[in-house]
């Protein structure tokens, strides 16, 4: 059978070359992207950025420490939105089958488009290229046999590279790799491998498996293959955005009733409103909770609550309604650090002209949310809230199906 040609499309520091791209004044210069609070947390750092250690998922506050000249920025999810919606368009010029991984990241099997190119290095140039034409932003990626290695080899030519892996060559490309490049092996598993005397994917790969498994327990098998090259799952295109939340980290643990209402009545307006740009509608609506309670070092009891609506919706009101229920249920009184509303269970949204809902009144809120995000397109994100409530932006939530994210 001819080996399957799998790109790994990823965008260098995507939020931060936005800001780049639209704002010229920051180009060259390092730009941090993401919660500013003091427990605000990196969401992208400009590669001018990087070689101060400033990565994403960092405290803003040791971002803060590392490069204090940088430019801080709160961030534009709609921007952001804008820009991803571009380049999925593009990707899926190239081939069907696209498996969206998140904003700004994708599988793409491009065996059956080959056709139309002389080589896979060709045809990812000119995806490249596209890009580059059309959303003015840079896009590395990795060409391989199968996803693992496809994504691997876009982590190693990033910021706006190409590298192809072809079959023959998987296992060269792959053994003197640290096992941390492996899917799954995070920066613990790692140390533990390394300790246990499997510092590089050839290590695994020849590792006798009884003493693997003593090592890693039942994984072993399946870490394993994966260092031997072998991962033949299909770019999945089904795989679908399966919630929206908006959460934030407060600066200082809240107790205040009403300023915790006024926050989920924002994060609502804003899961409603990327709803609504989305053509989606939610049954679900899921309150988390994370309190003040220590219950080991650095960890806080988290609490998840979620109520199921008789109709799907995209309106904010309903969404902190449902919220607001859940909350007054749980947690009145108790001290929280952060609060986050997300809304799940999606569909399309219904046409509002079969709407059950469609009565007057619905109309007029229909009208109101309308008018909403046409001042948020043109002023950006945050620009009104309802009641004219305005909380320190907050860091938006994807989660794609089968790889939830807590
Ligand atoms: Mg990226």
């Amino acid at each position: 059978m001819r080996p399957r040609v799998i790109l790994h499309a990823d965008m260098d520091a995507f939020y931060a070359s936005v800001e780049q791209r639209d704002r010229p004044e920051l180009r060259g210069k390092p730009v941090i992207v993401g919660g500013l609070g003091n427990r605000g947390v990196v969401t992208a750092a400009s590669y001018e950025a990087r070689p101060f250690g400033v990565r994403s998922a960092m405290p803003m506050v040791e971002a803060r420490r590392l490069c204090p000249h940088a430019v801080f920025l709160p961030g534009r999810m709609h921007r952001y939105g804008e820009a991803s919606r571009q380049i999925f368009a593009i990707f899926t010029g190239f081939t069907p089958q696209v498996e969206p991984l998140s904003l700004d990241e994708a599988f793409l099997d491009v065996t059956g488009s080959l056709g139309l190119f002389r080589t896979p290095v060709e045809l990812a140039a000119r995806l490249r290229a596209r890009v580059r034409e059309q959303a003015r932003l840079a896009v590395s990626v990795g060409i391989g046999p199968s996803k693992m290695v496809a994504k691997i080899a876009s982590s190693l030519c990033k910021p706006d590279g190409l590298l192809e892996v072809p079959a023959e060559s998987v296992a060269d490309f792959l053994r003197p790799l640290p096992v941390g490049h492996l899917w799954g092996v995070g920066p613990v598993a790692q140390q533990n491998l390394a300790r246990a005397g499997f510092a590089t994917i050839g290590d695994l790969a020849d590792a006798d498996a009884a003493r693997l498994r003593a090592a890693v327990g039942r994984q072993a098998p399946a870490l394993q293959a994966l260092a031997r090259g072998d991962d033949d799952r299909p770019v999945d295109p089904g795989r679908e955005r399966r919630s929206y939340g908006e959460e934030n980290t407060f600066a200082a643990d809240v107790r205040d009733g009403d300023e915790l209402r006024r926050t989920i009545v924002a994060h609502a307006e804003a899961v409603a409103a990327r709803l609504r740009a989305d053509r989606r509608a939610a049954r679900t609506v899921v309150l988390k909770l994370k309190l003040a309670e220590r219950v080991a070092p650095g960890k806080y009891r988290v609490l998840t609550r979620s109520h199921s609506l008789a109709e799907p919706t995209d309106d904010g009101r309903a969404i902190a309604a449902a919220a607001l229920a859940l909350w007054s249920a749980v947690a009145p009184g108790k001290r929280i650090r952060l609060i986050g509303v997300a809304a799940s269970n999606l569909g399309a949204s219904a046409p509002a002209q079969l709407s059950l809902l469609d009565r007057p009144a619905d109309e007029r809120g229909r009208a109101l949310n309308r008018a909403l995000d046409d001042i948020s397109a043109r002023f950006g994100h945050g620009a009104l809230r309802r009641g004219g409530i305005a909380v320190e932006r907050a860091a938006p939530t994807l989660a794609i199906k089968d790889r939830p994210r807590s």
